[in-house]
C-alpha cells in the first residue's frame, strides 16, 4: 500500500486531526432525557459495523497519525465481545491515549479487562447522586450500579478517570457541588457539559435547558479556590482549572458560551461507519459502503484525506438560521 505521510491529517483551516471518536453502538441500556426519546429505534444490526470492522478503521487512523482513540456509543460495554475490540485497539502501535466514554452501569465487571487491554482514559456520565433523580433522567439507569463502576475503575487505577456531568435548568442544578466533592474527595477529574440540542428530543418545542458553564464556574467559585489549569495535555472542548490545589481538575465544555471550534482535533465515526466530520453539522461519508465494497486501506486512507477537507469551520448549534441537527447524540458517540 503507498505510504500516506502521517501528517496527512490537516483540513483547510489548518488543524490537525490526532484524535478519533469511535461509536460502537447506537444501542443503550439507559435512556437519558437529554440523549434519546423514551421509545427508541436502534439500528438493523447488519447496518452496524462489526467489531472487525471497527478495528481496521482504527488501524487506518492511526496509521495516519491519530494518536488517541476514544471507545463511546450508545453504551459501548453493551456491545457483546466489545473486550475483544478494546484488545485490538490496545495493540495498536502509535497509539498514545486509548480512552472509553461509558454509563458506567456495566463498568464493574468491565473495568480490570480495559485496564488488562490498554485503556488510559475512562470519561463516566454521572448527572446526579440523588438515587430518585438519577432515576428520573436516565430512565431506566440505577445509580448503585454506576457508583460500583466508578469505584471498580478506581480499584484499577487507570491514569485518568473523568466525571462527565450535564446540568439540565429546573433539574440537577443542585448537583453541581454534590458532584465537584464526589470527585475531589475521590481526586477524579469532573467536566460539566451543557447541553447540545441534537435530534429528536430537541423537537416538538421542547425548549433548551443547558445551564451555561460560567453560571456553574460562579456556583463553584464561591465555594473552591480555582486555579486555570493550562497543560498542554487536554487537545479537547474543555477549559480546565485546578480546584483547591488538588489533583482534580474541574472541565467545562461549552458549545454554546465557549466556541471551541479554532482548535478542534477530531473526528467521530458513527455505529453505521459514518465519518463524521463535524459534531454540529452534517457532513459525513460512509467509511462502511466503501470497506463493505471492497476498498483498499490505501483507498480508504485517501477517502478519509478527501473528506478531511470538508470539515467545516465550526458548528452551527448556536445560530438559530441554521438547520436543527437532526441525530440523536448517541447515534453520533458525543
Ligand atoms: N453512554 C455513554 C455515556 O453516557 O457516557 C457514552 C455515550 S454518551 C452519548 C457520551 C456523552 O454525551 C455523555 O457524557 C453524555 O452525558 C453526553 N450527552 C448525551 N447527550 C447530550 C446532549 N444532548 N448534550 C450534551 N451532552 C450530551
Ligand atoms: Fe445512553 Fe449515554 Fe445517551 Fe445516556 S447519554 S442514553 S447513557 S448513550
Amino acid at each position: 500500500m503507498p505510504e500516506i505521510a502521517k501528517t496527512s491529517l490537516i483540513d483547510r483551516f489548518n488543524r490537525r486531526i490526532d484524535y478519533v471518536r469511535l461509536s460502537v453502538t447506537d444501542r443503550c441500556d439507559f435512556r437519558c432525557t437529554y440523549c434519546m426519546a423514551e421509545d427508541m429505534t436502534f439500528l438493523p444490526r447488519r447496518d452496524v459495523l462489526s467489531l472487525e470492522e471497527i478495528a481496521r478503521i482504527a488501524g487506518i487512523f492511526v496509521n495516519l497519525g491519530v494518536a488517541k482513540l476514544r471507545v463511546t456509543g450508545g453504551e459501548p460495554l453493551v456491545r457483546r465481545d466489545v473486550g475483544q475490540l478494546f484488545q485490538q485497539l490496545g495493540a495498536l502501535e502509535g497509539l498514545a491515549e486509548l480512552a472509553v466514554t461509558t454509563n458506567g452501569s456495566q463498568l464493574a465487571q468491565h473495568a480490570p479487562a480495559l485496564r488488562a487491554a490498554g485503556v488510559t482514559t475512562v470519561n463516566i456520565s454521572l448527572d446526579t447522586l440523588d438515587p430518585e433523580r438519577f432515576h428520573a433522567l436516565t430512565r431506566t439507569g440505577h445509580l448503585h450500579d454506576v457508583l460500583a463502576g466508578i469505584e471498580a475503575a478506581r480499584a484499577q487505577h487507570f491514569p485518568r478517570i473523568r466525571i462527565n456531568s450535564v446540568i439540565l435548568q429546573g433539574s440537577n442544578e443542585t448537583d453541581v457541588l454534590p458532584l465537584l466533592n464526589f470527585a475531589l474527595d475521590r481526586g477524579l477529574d469532573i467536566a460539566f457539559i451543557e447541553e447540545m440540542p441534537l435530534g429528536q428530543v430537541n423537537l416538538a418545542g421542547k425548549p433548551l435547558e443547558f445551564v451555561a458553564s460560567d453560571e456553574i464556574l460562579e456556583t463553584i467559585a464561591r465555594h473552591h479556590d480555582l486555579q486555570p489549569d493550562t497543560a498542554p495535555d487536554h487537545g479537547g472542548p474543555a477549559r480546565y482549572w485546578r480546584v483547591d490545589g488538588g489533583p482534580s481538575r474541574l472541565g467545562l465544555i461549552s458549545p454554546h458560551s465557549n466556541n471551541f471550534c479554532a482548535s478542534c482535533n477530531r473526528l467521530r465515526v458513527t455505529a453505521e461507519g459514518q465519518l463524521l466530520l463535524c459534531l454540529g453539522n452534517d457532513h459525513a461519508i460512509s467509511l462502511r459502503d466503501l470497506l463493505r465494497a471492497g476498498a483498499s486501506d490505501a483507498d480508504l486512507s485517501e477517502a478519509i484525506c478527501r473528506a478531511l477537507q470538508d470539515k467545516p469551520e465550526q458548528h452551527v448549534f448556536a445560530q438559530p438560521d441554521q438547520p436543527q441537527i437532526m441525530r440523536f447524540m448517541n447515534a453520533s458517540g458525543g
